[in-house]
């Protein structure tokens, strides 16, 4: 590990994970390597307003948090690179990533790739992302108060996020494919107990209407083929999140059944050294301030196992000196 070119530590990825990771790590002066990916900032570049990350009174705008994240790790020393990681060796050490153009040696890894929710993938949708259509109730809900909303899907969270949704819309419509849902019991219980939700069963989304915000949902029922309009403001997919962490199962990782890292004591994953925060082993609360909160914990973790191998290293060779006087 004497190689000047390995790093301390690389971090994959650049949204509230990955920056806090480095904010903390550059402040320990291990001059931490940041591969942000193509697009830097991660999933609030794709937003508007974000108005619960503490600190901002009157909320700030997603892309300009994120901005500020990057220049705070980098008054620090981290040094941001615009590349993707497109593989990971973690079967030996030093760690090694690989970009399109560079292979970085590290001692530490923290993997910090996040989420991407799933959608239907209509044009209209996506078209329409911050518009009315999100992915996220928990962000997104309190800006539409006494409207008209739909939420897509039929497992535990479309459930969870009907029943948040109940809390600002007046009406919230469920849109399942199947007449069967995949929710367990007591959550579906509780949506359909819940006065402000309706349920559309065996119905497909055709098309989300509207120019310029969300003005209604067009649905085909599947068992007559017939279509209705219904007037909405709020489209919110809730078909579940894919965790960025296939080249890291290839690597050694172990990933739950949805792909998602799997946590042990913390921030540590199942290699030692290899450390995980954020969205990509979060299917629970992704939020940027969960995220940001689990990079400060990863990157406190990393230090005190470097500092430990170090101690070790330093130690053996001591040993060996010992053993030849
Ligand atoms: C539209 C929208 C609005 C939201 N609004 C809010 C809100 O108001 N409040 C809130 O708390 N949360 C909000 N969220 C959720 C929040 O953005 C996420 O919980 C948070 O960004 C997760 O942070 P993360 O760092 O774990 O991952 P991400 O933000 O997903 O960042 C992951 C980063 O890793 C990079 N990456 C992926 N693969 C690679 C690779 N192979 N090599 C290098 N880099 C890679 C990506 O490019 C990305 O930059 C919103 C999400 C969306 C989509």
């Amino acid at each position: 590990m004497n190689n000047a070119n390995v790093k301390n530590v690389v971090i994959i990825g650049s949204g509230p994970a990955g920056l806090t990771a480095a904010i903390y790590a550059a402040r320990a002066e291990l001059k931490p390597v940041v591969l942000a990916g193509l697009t830097p900032g991660g999933q609030l570049m794709q937003t508007t307003e974000v108005e619960n990350f503490p600190g901002f009174i009157n909320g700030i705008m997603g892309p300009q948090l994120m901005d500020n994240m990057i220049k705070q790790a980098e008054r620090f020393g981290a040094e941001i690179i615009l590349e993707n990681a497109v593989s990971a060796d973690f079967f030996k050490k030093p760690f090694s990533v690989k970009t399109d153009k560079t292979e970085y040696l590290a001692k530490a890894v923290i993997i910090a790739t996040g989420a991407e929710a799933n959608w239907l993938n209509l044009e209209s949708e996506q078209r329409l992302r911050g518009k009315g259509v999100s992915a996220c109730a928990t962000c997104d809900g309190f800006f539409f108060k006494d409207k008209e909303v739909a939420v897509i899907g039929g497992g535990d969270s479309a459930m969870e996020e009907a029943n948040f949704l109940t809390k600002f819309a007046k009406k919230v419509t469920v849109i399942h494919r199947r007449e069967e849902f995949r929710a367990s019991k007591i959550m579906l219980e509780r949506a359909k107990s819940n006065p402000k939700i309706s349920f559309v069963t065996n119905a497909q989304v055709l098309e989300v209407l509207g120019e310029k915000s969300v003005e209604g949902i067009k649905i085909k029922d599947n068992a007559t083929g017939g279509e209705k309009t219904i007037p909405i403001q709020g489209y919110f997919a809730a078909i579940g999140h894919t965790p960025t962490t296939k080249i890291f199962a290839a690597a050694g990782i172990k990933v739950d059944q949805k792909g998602y890292i799997e946590v042990l004591n913390h921030t540590r994953t199942n290699i030692e050294g290899v450390f995980v925060a954020g969205d990509v082993s979060d299917p629970r609360y992704r939020q940027a301030v969960s995220a940001s909160g689990m990079g400060c914990m990863a990157a406190l973790d990393m230090e005190k196992y470097l500092a430990e191998h170090e101690e070790i290293e330093s130690k053996t060779v001591e040993q060996v000196q010992e053993s030849k006087t």
